[in-house]
């Protein structure tokens, strides 16, 4: 089978079939395994050596190793073949480190993609199916509905209003109209209409199309885009650290090189040695373990996101997410568990009420709690037929149970069918659909055309209840058309919502036989009005907790629904969003952007909206200076998924095109799980201070000590090679462990961060410059101590290099909480990581201080356990001040 030479798009509809080998009804399951075999998956995939390459390179590419690279170079002309070993070894070392933890963080986001594995609708042996969009083979069926994104390339069969928007491919934003008609052979890619590509986006209509090429053979898979799509592993914090290291690295060579000129000239060291000295300075003062520990911090975050259902599509949402003041949230399926149960039928004759759960046939039609028979009650069965016909699911038996192919209120329908005894299969048989509008919340409703065997033909229509009202005139009862009672119907509606009741209504005309095609304006008025279904859809148990938990972390919960505002109201109520009054889509319609900025921090929940109303709101939130986090399913809810800082789409009843627009996925549409998500980004933000904690005072404090001592004239505490050992092994090995750091526990009892607060606030900076000075101190009075006690110098360095590493080691256990009380259990033992990452310092120390090539090394000398307990009780009494300046911080703070 050989297909890729045909002129797809110029053939007719039959003929493509025929050379495909396959009919509406799709290709069977053996045929389909076959060409799997044949054709192979349907990925494209991606060219991983190059970014592997690439990325080894990128870890050279940064001004430490530069200067290192230089240093390495002069140091080797001057013949200290040492240093210069010593100062390659250090760059290998770090470019080997950045590339592993980078190549995890990279393995982590692309466990992530994996989780949103891409879906097709096909029809195989006349069922339609879900399928995963890899498994997709040639001459396969598909359907097309809008919001898809196409899973292959297909030549449209049959079309509805078919709109595309094929910017990946043609670069085009506008979408295009597509239709099974065929087009000359000679047309362009972009006018190829009767062709749907794979990758692009489908933004209104549906259709049914052919697979024509997968995988490799695809056009977007012969341009092979995805390279363009290699993960970032960015936010824009790290990237305004990145500037901001790379003027600090400016500033310190400037600075180091003014070192070395005044210690050349002023204070006559040799050249050689200050040469070295000043690269120390500069080595040990740029902060190069900084970058790839945060990459790994937000790997963590993301992966541990991830495990809460919430899959993070772009990685500055990480960081947003601790700063979102206003969660704005759909309530069907969100908050709710949008399984649809149907428990009320009303009818312009009777009350029913219907039991059983889920799309189960196992349920009982009452009226005054008594079962019924139907037959002699067609107001009910004329109903049920609307619903049934008017539809656009499928439901299918496994496992003993029904399940759902389509949208849940349409499913629900069909199973109060099954519970009636009325298979919707044999319905369509004798009714045909002929034509249909397919439900959009902009419309809110659904309306189908269908003739009948006997030459009759009937429109009917299902949808929000106004909506359908203010299209009939009539009703129905005692199996009369009389004039509509509209009053009856609103008192209804409003007693199915108050009970929280999602409330559909349902209406039908007959029409003549020669109508063929559905317009709106068939539909506008005139019709007859049928009745009014009530579906429950409960709360899920964990919104209430996840809600109050957003309130007490100062993040207001807004529901922004489509559905009736009784419902969103009595529904908010039990889950703790009380509104003292609800906007409406015509309320907010009615307002001018200055009227809703005021209204709307006062308003919790919106109702009867259209997806355009998000938009509106996201602007007057904007003006109280929110950082807005807005859920969202359908095509329409794409731009204010775009326009909000966080866009949350969900996963399970989201169309790829709000997936594609969104920067966070809901794996579960749950709500809790953005309330999980928001609690990981705090936690990631937290971890990138504590991190910054950790590790400045280390750089500034062994940087200050050499400067000091050089302009000070005394010999140095500490040698540059020492340096390059305790910045690039020690601190980073200690510096790791703060990324796995655990979640606070009164992480969601604070307010939201600051979007515009720096990371280095002026508290981080007085706990920095308090740190740094502390080291100095101690490293010159160790210094100072062991060499009046007789030490040699190589003996007191040893000592000092040991205290620092010490004191680095009781800094890291500080640094686990920056406010917060260490001294308990779990503050000293909570963390396994930061256990191991001392444990292995430690043994890395004695190494350092006893192997004999390390004493070759770094001029390090054996030192006496009694030295050793000297040091650790001095870094310990530098550990409990550092503790004693928290305690009264939080005096401090507690006073103001
Ligand atoms: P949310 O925005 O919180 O998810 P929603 O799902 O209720 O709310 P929409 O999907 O826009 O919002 O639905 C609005 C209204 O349209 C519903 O209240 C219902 O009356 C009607 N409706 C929903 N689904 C269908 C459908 N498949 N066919 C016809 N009408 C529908």
């Amino acid at each position: 089978m050989n297909f890729s030479k045909a002129k797809w798009h110029a053939e007719s509809t039959d003929q493509v079939l025929k050379k495909l080998s396959t009919s509406l009804n799709g290709l069977t399951l053996d045929e389909a395994e076959k060409r799997l075999k044949i054709f192979g998956t349907n990925i494209i995939s991606i060219e991983k050596k190059y970014t592997l390459w690439r990325r080894l390179i990128n870890q050279f590419h940064n001004v430490l190793i530069y200067v290192l690279l230089i240093a390495s170079i002069i140091t080797a002309s001057l013949q200290h073949w040492i240093d210069t070993g010593v100062i390659l070894g250090a760059v290998f070392l770090n470019a080997l480190i950045g590339f592993i933890q980078e190549g995890k963080a990279e393995k982590a986001i692309d466990a992530l993609k994996q989780m949103l594995p891409p879906q097709a609708h096909v029809t195989r042996a006349g069922k339609n199916l879900r399928i995963h969009a890899n498994k997709l083979v040639p001459g396969d069926v598909v359907l097309l509905h809008s919001g898809d994104k196409v899973p292959a390339d297909l030549r449209l069969i049959k079309s509805k209003d078919l709109q595309i928007q094929e910017a990946i491919l043609t670069g085009e934003s506008l979408p295009v109209d597509k239709s099974s008609q065929a087009v000359p052979e000679d047309v362009a890619l972009a006018d190829r209409f009767s062709i749907a590509y794979s990758g692009t986006l489908v933004t209104y209509g549906t259709a049914i199309g052919v697979v024509i090429a997968t995988g490799k053979e695809t056009e977007i898979g012969r341009i092979s885009l995805m390279l363009a799509n290699v993960p970032k592993l960015t936010t824009p914090l790290i990237r305004q650290l990145a500037v901001f290291s790379r003027w600090l690295a400016v500033a310190i060579l400037l600075f180091s090189f003014a070192i070395f000129l005044f210690g050349v000239f002023i204070r006559q060291y040799p050249v050689d040695e200050m040469f070295i000295a000043a690269v120390a300075i500069a080595v040990s003062a740029i902060p190069e373990g900084l970058p790839a520990v945060m990459t790994i911090i937000l790997a963590i975050g993301v992966t541990r996101m991830a495990k809460h259902r919430a899959i993070v599509r772009r990685l500055p949402a990480v960081e947003t997410l601790s700063s979102v003041t206003v969660i704005c949230t759909d309530k069907t399926g969100t908050l709710t568990k949008n399984e649809l149960t149907i428990q009320h039928i009303i009818t312009g004759d009777h009350h029913y009420s219907v039991t059983g759960s889920g799309y189960n046939d196992n349920g009982r039609i009452l009226l005054h709690h008594q079962e019924v028979n139907l037959d002699a009650h067609n107001d009910f069965l004329i109903l049920v037929k609307a619903g049934i016909l008017c539809n656009d699911a499928s439901l299918y038996k496994e496992n003993e149970s029904w399940h759902l192919y389509g949208n849940p209120v349409d499913g629900a329908l069909l199973s109060l069918g099954l519970k009636a005894g009325i298979d919707y299969k044999d319905e369509v048989n004798l009714c045909h659909k002929i034509d249909f509008i397919p439900f959009e919340s902009t419309h809110k409703f659904m309306a189908s055309l269908h003739h009948d065997h006997k030459g009759r033909a009937y429109i009917y229509v299902k949808g929000a209840p106004e909506i359908i009202l203010e299209m009939c005139s009539h009703q129905l009862k005692n199996q009369q058309k009389v004039f509509i009672d509209r009053m009856f119907w609103h008192s209804q509606i409003s007693e199915l919502a108050q009970n929280g009741m999602r409330v559909l209504a349902l209406a039908y005309r007959p029409t003549v036989a020669a109508h063929t095609n559905l317009l709106f304006k068939d539909v506008e008025k005139n019709l007859i009005f049928l009745g009014l279904i009530g579906i429950a859809d409960p709360p899920r148990e964990e919104a209430h907790h996840a809600v109050s938990q957003c309130q007490k972390a100062g993040i207001c919960v807004k529901i922004i629904t489509g559905d009736h505002k009784e419902t969103a109201f009595a529904i908010g109520k039990q889950i703790g969003i009380s509104s003292h009054h609800i906007l409406t889509g015509e309320n907010l319609d009615a307002l001018d952007d200055v009227l809703l900025a005021k209204e709307v921090n006062d308003v919790d929940i919106y109702a009867r909206t259209t997806p355009e109303h998000k938009l509106r709101l996201i602007k007057a939130l904007r003006q109280h200076n929110h950082v807005i986090a807005m859920t969202g399913d359908g095509v329409n809810d794409a731009p204010a998924l775009k326009s909000a800082d966080i866009g949350i789409a969900m996963g399970l009843k989201g169309t790829d095109v709000a997936k594609e627009a969104a920067e966070i996925v809901l794996a579960d549409d749950n709500f809790a799980s953005i309330t999980q998500a928001v609690k990981e980004g705090r936690t990631v933000y937290d971890n990138l201070k504590k991190l910054i904690l950790f590790l400045l005072p280390n750089d500034a404090g062994e940087g200050l000590s050499i400067f000091i001592a050089i302009l000070l004239g005394y010999t140095l505490p500490i040698t540059p090679l020492q340096i390059l050992w305790v910045n690039l092994v020690t601190a980073v090995t200690l510096g790791v462990a703060l990324a796995f750091e655990p979640t606070e526990k009164n992480i969601m009892s604070r307010k939201p961060r600051d979007p515009h607060e720096t990371l280095l606030s002026r508290f981080l900076l007085w706990r920095i410059i308090f740190v740094s000075f502390l080291f100095v101190l101690v490293m010159f009075g160790v210094f100072a101590y062991e060499t009046k006690q007789g030490a040699t110098i190589g003996l007191a360095r040893t000592s000092v290099v040991n205290v620092l590493v010490l004191m680095e080691v009781f800094y890291l256990i500080n640094c686990r909480k920056i406010y917060d009380s260490i001294l308990n259990r779990e503050g000293v033992l909570g963390s396994s990581p930061v256990l191991i990452s001392i444990g292995l310092v430690i043994v890395f120390q004695i190494g350092f201080t006893y192997l004999p090539f390390m004493q070759m090394i770094f001029a390090t000398k054996s030192i006496s356990i009694g030295a050793w307990i000297a040091l650790f009780s001095i870094s310990f009494v530098v550990f409990l001040i550092i503790e004693l300046e928290k305690w009264l911080m939080r005096i401090i703070s507690n006073k103001k």
